[in-house]
């Protein structure tokens, strides 16, 4: 299906995993222990690393690594659309103004 790439990561790679990990729309990766708090997993050049414990993760899909593209091909979709312009109108006040 997808692609893995393994750690090390370059740091563009690095840069690229941690705003796939915020983009809200893809399900980020998370740590794959059980437990309370911050469990977003971090990218590293060395591999992912969880916030809170001592989990860590050596790869990633390729896929992740390039998030204009990922950005694009959702957006290019129904549902992206519909997304999209929901986030805008997220992003405005009551008078439509751009916050
Ligand atoms: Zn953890």
């Amino acid at each position: 299906m997808d692609n893995i790439i393994k750690a090390p990561f370059t740091k563009d790679q690095v840069k690229n995993l941690n705003e796939f990990q915020s983009i809200g729309f893809m399900h980020p990766f998370t740590c794959g222990n059980d437990h309370s708090g911050d469990n977003l997993l971090v990218a590293t050049e060395n591999g992912w690393v969880c916030p809170t414990c001592t989990y860590t993760q050596d790869w990633a899909y390729t896929s992740m690594t390039n998030v204009e593209i990922v950005k694009e091909s959702f957006f290019s979709t129904d549902f992206g659309k519909i997304y999209k312009e929901g986030q805008e109108k997220r992003n405005r006040n009551n008078n439509g103004e751009i916050l």
